[in-house]
């Protein structure tokens, strides 16, 4: 059985990839197909089709970025057969280890309600590790999606125009020109770079901003008269609330895509900008009789954003200490990376999501963040075969400045040695 082959491998180490990008990975036999094959690594020049226009079981972008992972041959196939050989992948795993109907609990569900782990899940699966969720896993997951399902039939929005993408209502006209025009010149025209990876720029219009803050009042609100249990944004934020479970899930998603995509994709491209799959969307509070401050941390994304809604405040200005990936999370920070910024309502900050900060105190007044961690299943994926951060961590380019500084010299050395001894 197809499924037995899949869970023999998943105790062998992954096929070396140490010394190509070719190496295929063989996967059991389905439907008439003698092999499904993927790569491990993705053809990063390849521009794979758009399935946004079909009604699939997955979604359309999962597709987009599985592509990239067919066998070189297969890229310039037909959209019809391409897609028929992802879907047969797709469709042939289940959280309990039994192939099920397309029609039943499994991926399909896990990608509707909880995209980012199942899509990730997915492409390691399908990297030939392991594909399978586990019991644990596929109970949270079900359990999220009962308890987003609860709030969403019991709470009334406040401002129904914000739970669709309104760009002329929500953005300033120099950010949706930048956008339209979609060119890195664009972007840098209304940007400003305060330190190397931190941009900042005027976004939002005051309407936007007190649209949201009342909406998230009045969901406050309604969590305190019905004594409703809120899952908090994250393991440091106690005041807040994830938007993503009241309903503003889909147009925050069309912000991610629409509008910060095309961004990262130019400005960080070396952490998956161009790839942001999915999105954590919320908002933290501060204030005296809310979280006062925010310590030291990096954000569980690729690419960050951070948009000031206001009200009154003073403080709580965010620190950045420089981009570090997870060996190096707690080294040394260089002078030349040190910025302190200060939220200015209506205009957001964007970053990296291993880009190193924290808050100050709020001392007086309320503050209210948006939050946007973007994450990319694709980028991920990728990490745990690229161990190679240099091209974003700091640290690791240090170090291998370092390597390459001492291996000149040693060239040098050896060189001088040469020649001393020829001309003796
Ligand atoms: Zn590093």
């Amino acid at each position: 059985m197809a499924l037995e082959a899949s869970i023999d491998r998943r105790n062998h180490a992954p096929p070396s990839t140490a010394n190509g990008t070719t190496t295929a990975v063989v996967l059991p036999p389905t439907r008439g197909l003698a092999t499904h094959r993927l790569r491990l690594n993705p053809s990063s020049d390849h521009n794979p089709d758009s399935y946004d226009d079909l009604p699939l079981e997955f979604s359309p972008h999962l597709f987009s970025s599985l592509e990239r992972y067919l066998p070189p041959a297969m890229l310039s196939m037909s959209r019809d057969f391409k897609l028929q050989y992802m879907r047969d992948i797709l469709l042939r795993y289940s959280p309990d280890g039994e192939r099920t109907r397309k029609e039943e609990f499994g991926i399909l569900h896990l990608v509707e309600c909880y995209g980012a782990a199942a899509r990730r899940r997915i492409l390691y699966l399908h990297s030939c590790v392991s594909l399978r969720i586990t019991k644990a896993e596929y109970t949270w997951v079900q359990r999220h999606r009962e308890y987003r399902q609860k709030i969403i039939s019991n709470y009334q929005p406040r401002h129904r125009q914000l739970y669709t993408m309104q760009a002329v209502n929500f953005f300033v006209p120099s950010f949706l020109q930048a956008i339209n025009e979609n060119t890195e010149e664009g972007f840098r025209r209304i940007i400003s770079e305060p330190t190397p990876g931190i941009y900042t720029f005027e976004m939002v219009q005051p309407r936007f901003c007190e649209m949201l803050l009342s909406e998230v009042e009045s969901f406050e609100r309604w969590v305190h008269e019905t004594k409703f249990k809120i899952m908090r944004p994250n393991t440091m934020n106690k005041f807040g609330a994830v938007l993503d479970d009241f309903g503003l899930e889909t147009m925050l998603d069309k912000l991610m895509n629409d509008f910060i995509r095309p961004m990262s994709k130019v400005l960080f491209p070396e952490v998956g900008g161009s790839t942001l799959d999915s999105h954590h969307g919320f908002v933290v509070e501060y204030g005296m009789d809310r979280d006062v401050e925010l310590g030291f941390h990096v954000d569980d994304s690729e690419v960050s954003l951070n948009v000031c809604l206001g009200k009154e405040f003073s403080g709580g200005e965010l620190f950045f200490r420089g981009v570090r990936c997870d060996h190096h999370v707690n080294s040394e920070t260089q002078p030349e990376e040190i910025l302190d910024y200060s939220h200015v309502p209506g205009r957001a900050v964007l970053h990296r999501g291993r880009h190193r900060h924290g808050a100050r105190a709020t001392t007086s007044g309320w503050r209210v963040n948006l939050l946007l961690w973007c994450r990319s299943s694709v980028f991920r994926e990728l990490r745990k075969y690229q161990k190679d951060c240099s091209s974003w961590c700091a640290e690791c380019q240090r170090e291998k400045k370092e390597r390459q500084r001492l291996s000149i010299a040693a060239t040098k050395q050896e060189l001088l040695k040469r020649e001393g001894t020829s001309t003796s």
